[in-house]
């Protein structure tokens, strides 16, 4: 899928549509527990058995697609929405 460079949303800070520069997120800090991570921490916590592994093959093939949305005016960040399901991402100049 193809994204263009810069676009014109709203921004919630600057309270009306502006310039925005598209970028992909980068990784998680480090030292940063992953959801799975905190999960499996919380299930050893308690009471219960070991928890189970996933039934295999049913895996998806393709990731969500994580971007962040830089204001041009006020040069702050944020996120629209929560993402869809690309295989591969690839930023187009427009
Ligand atoms: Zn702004």
């Amino acid at each position: 899928m193809k994204i263009p460079k810069k676009i014109r949303i709203f921004c919630p800070t600057c309270k009306k549509h502006t310039e925005h520069e598209v970028e992909f997120s980068k990784k998680r800090p480090r030292g940063a527990m992953t959801h799975g991570q905190r999960m499996f921490k919380r299930k050893m916590k308690g009471y219960g058995s070991f928890p189970k592994e996933n039934p295999k093959g049913r895996e998806k093939s393709t990731r969500k697609v994580d971007l962040r949305y830089k204001c041009t005016v006020c040069g702050k960040k944020h996120i629209k929405g929560k993402g869809w399901r690309a295989k591969k991402l690839e930023m187009v100049k427009v």
